[in-house]
């Protein structure tokens, strides 16, 4: 069982619920706080590699030593997403 932070996307409290699943299996979410205007929201993991702060924790746990099977367990993202920063990160430096 692997624990992942859910948050809300709207009030970025991680005071969520598990709210069923869509039809096309996708785990959906419930935002527990009772001010906030968001009430049902998916988890989108696709979208995590993208954050600058998702890239630069990947190139500080390469640098520490930690394979790509490491990164992809501690971080969430894709192992594709992993190589594809690293890539990028090599390219920059080599210039
Ligand atoms: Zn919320």
């Amino acid at each position: 069982m692997v624990f992942v932070p859910v948050q809300c996307p709207e009030c970025h409290r991680t005071d969520v619920v598990r709210y069923g699943k869509q039809a096309n299996g996708t785990q959906r979410y419930r935002c527990d706080n009772s001010d906030c205007r968001r009430t049902i929201f998916l988890l989108q993991y696709h979208d995590k590699g993208r954050l600058p702060a998702v890239k630069q924790q990947i190139v500080a746990m390469t640098l520490n030593g930690s394979g790509v099977r490491d990164i992809v367990r501690v971080l969430g993202v894709s192992s594709a997403t992993v190589i594809d920063v690293l890539k990028k990160k090599c390219q920059r430096s080599n210039r």
